[in-house]
């Protein structure tokens, strides 16, 4: 991962032209997922330009070498992970030598497929997904809505906070979002109903593969935590609001977060964000230093990801119309982030609990200090109380059937042929009324 890894040379181009021409998968990326064609089986390929690399293919073509070949004949990414960044590496230098020497090309372009004829699914089996909570605007946005004096609770500079998800919901990008029913309680009332949400809201966060896991009992050091990460994807918490301000007390939440969780397909490696690390955010005057486990000096100084962040919104009428999406909000992750990834896997093994190849971490809602980059219509119309105007003449407080959420995430940096970009695909949904 140093400064010096060829795989990172921004100024280095693909014979595969799209890749060299602003796409979100130039030479530099070659993020994972797992693709299916029609009627296909689902296997492992990597994105280039606008192409995806049939990697089983390309290993029988004999063009593979190595003791995690086999790993890459399942339809998951699990076993390949759970080899760690050394089988990713490996991977990732050859398919950089493929996709970069003229000389490979007539061997390997019969193996590229067009992304726009394959269906992404979740690259992983997920065995477990947490939900961390570390973004410290949103904390403190939506703390303000409860307790404007004191925003954020005690503990939250001590642990980086975070609850067990659900991980048969985790669905990648496309996946329609059925409205779900539940409790939910208004103000004025003295009991509860049941019915479909009312306040069904969206969370912009990153998501954290794990790769090689820990044995139950042993906590990752923080030193270690990096190693454990293979890659990360664009997360969206789908949030029914008005079902967790019912139910999340006293033990969190629950059937308001659990109905789906929608993440980008593409895992983008830790490798390919190398040159994109930076420095922690200082921590504000005044606050306490991390505790011994969680802090780390190359954390510290290389722990934070300037990640873009870009949430847009449609609407049926705005389609219908052709009316350009709207954009929600446009940030970044470097800034919105109190505790660094290191930090979220380190603390989730600190009691001995194990993490297994395949996992998936949410960071929690990624807000900027500004209202220009909120992640949530909780916070964009802070709490339902000043919704938003749309080019159509409609407003929203929050969701409303047929809405479409666009999540984007990338880095930047300046290639030989222009502006190379990091990209992380999209995360898509929408909203579709419950029975239809
Ligand atoms: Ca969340």
């Amino acid at each position: 991962m140093s400064a010096a890894d060829p795989t990172t040379d921004l100024a280095a181009t693909s014979w595969v032209a799209s890749a060299n021409q602003g796409s979100d998968f130039p030479l530099q990326n070659l993020p994972l997922g797992i693709f299916s064609e029609a009627k296909g089986l689902r296997r492992p390929g990597a994105a280039i330009g606008d192409y995806i690399l049939d990697l089983p293919a390309l290993a029988d073509a004999g063009l593979l070498d190595g003791d995690w070949v086999d790993d890459l004949a399942q339809p998951v990414l699990n076993a390949f992970l759970a080899r760690g960044h050394s089988a990713q590496s490996e991977l990732r230098e050859r398919l950089h030598e493929l996709l970069s020497d003229e000389r490979y090309r007539d061997d390997v372009e019969p193996h590229l497929i067009g992304q726009s004829e394959v269906h992404m699914h979740v690259p992983c089996m997920v065995g477990d997904y947490t939900d961390f909570y570390v973004g410290i605007h949103h904390a403190t946005n939506i703390g303000k809505q409860f307790r404007p004096d004191n925003p954020l609770l005690p503990n939250y500079k001590y642990i980086p906070i975070g609850y067990h998800g659900r991980a048969s919901s985790v669905r990648a990008s496309g996946e329609p979002v059925i409205r779900p029913n539940g409790q939910r309680k208004a103000a004025d009332s003295d009991a509860p109903e049941y019915g479909p949400c009312k306040r069904l809201d969206y969370e912009l966060e990153l998501g954290l593969w794990i790769g090689r896991g820990n044995e139950l009992g042993q906590p990752i050091p923080i030193a270690e935590a990096a190693d454990h990460i293979a890659g990360f994807c664009v997360l969206n918490d789908w949030s029914a609001r008005d079902l967790q301000a019912w139910e999340y007390q006293p033990l969190g939440p629950f059937l308001a977060k659990n109905f789906l969780t929608s993440v980008s397909p593409w895992m983008v490696s830790p490798l390919a964000l190398a040159p994109f690390r930076r420095a922690m955010p200082p921590r504000p005057a005044g606050d306490p230093a991390p505790l011994a486990y969680l802090d780390d000096p190359d954390d510290r100084s290389a722990g934070a990801l300037a990640i873009q962040l870009e949430v847009t919104l449609t609407t049926a009428k705005m389609r219908s119309a052709g009316i350009a999406p709207h954009v929600l909000s446009r940030g970044s992750a470097e800034a919105a982030m109190y505790w660094s990834a290191a930090q979220i896997v380190t603390h989730h093994s600190a009691n001995g609990c194990n993490l297994q190849p395949g996992d998936l971490i949410g960071t929690g809602t990624l807000s900027t200090a500004s209202d220009t980059g909120l992640g949530s219509l909780m916070e964009i119309s802070n709490g339902g109380k000043t919704p938003l105007s749309l080019d159509s003449g409609e407003t929203r407080s929050f969701l409303e059937d047929g809405d479409e959420i666009v999540m984007r995430a990338w880095c930047e940096g300046d290639g030989k042929v222009g502006t190379v970009r990091i990209g992380f695909g999209e995360c898509s949904g929408r909203v579709i009324a419950y029975g239809v």
